[in-house]
Order: C-alpha cells, then sequence, then structure tokens
C-alpha cells in the first residue's frame, strides 16, 4: 500500500506547521489563508484526510454539514453575515484545487464579483 504525503493541512491540524487558527474541534479546523483573496479568507476543514469532494463517503454526511455551520458562525463572527460572503470547494484539476484535503474557502469582506471569470470561448 503507498502511503501519500501528508498535505500542509495534515501538518497544520497536526500542529507541525504554524498557521492562524481561528476555530478548532475534535472534527473540524479553520484558519486563516496564507494567500487571502478578499479581507476575510478562512479555510474549513475536515480533521480527518478526505482529499476531494469525490472522496466523500456517504457516512460523511454529518462531518459535511458540519463543515458548513462552523462556517456560518464564523462569517457571523468576522461580521461579514449580514453583507454575504461565498463558501467555495474546489475540486480536482478543472476545479483549481491545490492542496489535495478537502476544505471550504470562506470569502468575504467585499463585493466578490462574478462566480466564475467568463471563458472568450463561452460555457
Ligand atoms: P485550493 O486551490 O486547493 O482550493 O486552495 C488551497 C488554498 O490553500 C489556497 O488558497 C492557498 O493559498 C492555501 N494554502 C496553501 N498552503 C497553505 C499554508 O501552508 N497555510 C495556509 N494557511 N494556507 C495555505
Amino acid at each position: 500500500m503507498t502511503t501519500l504525503p501528508a498535505t500542509v493541512f495534515e501538518k497544520i491540524i497536526a500542529g507541525q506547521l504554524p498557521a492562524d487558527i481561528v476555530y478548532k474541534d475534535d472534527r473540524v479546523t479553520a484558519f486563516r489563508d496564507i494567500h487571502p483573496r478578499a479581507p476575510t479568507h478562512i479555510l474549513i476543514v475536515p480533521n480527518k484526510v478526505i482529499a476531494t469532494t469525490d472522496d466523500i463517503a456517504d457516512g460523511d454526511e454529518a462531518l459535511i454539514g458540519h463543515l458548513v455551520t462552523v462556517a456560518r458562525d464564523l462569517a457571523r463572527q468576522e461580521g461579514i453575515a449580514k453583507n454575504g460572503y461565498r463558501l467555495i470547494i474546489n475540486c480536482r484539476e478543472h476545479g483549481g484545487q491545490e492542496v489535495y484535503h478537502l476544505h471550504i474557502h470562506l470569502l468575504g469582506g467585499r463585493p466578490l464579483g462574478p462566480m466564475v471569470t467568463d471563458s472568450p470561448a463561452g460555457a
């Protein structure tokens, strides 16, 4: 069996790599993105390794729901809930995923523009 190298997020969850952690419990860790694209840019990550949304098991439903309610609470805590925000999950190459440990991006604090950059070739 091949053991994949730990991602940076695994190291952050294990306390082996520094990060600005804003929330942690037994299932989820949330920390500020090292390269923020908005005034608030937080990553909400399951403590157990799920590489992509395609790797979510049916039994993970409660965990995925917990990630979203943590994102909701952090948006309120950051003071961005009233004006609104965006939650993003990128999956694999076409989704632009860089770190293969499932995470929700919580972005807000300014108008975020179109959901997807238009392609000259169309949809
Ligand atoms: P993805 O493209 O996989 O959806 O997003 C990965 C995110 O992780 C990127 O926004 C990137 O800036 C962030 N990131 C990558 N390495 C680190 C790190 O070591 N620490 C933190 N806090 N964020 C990271």
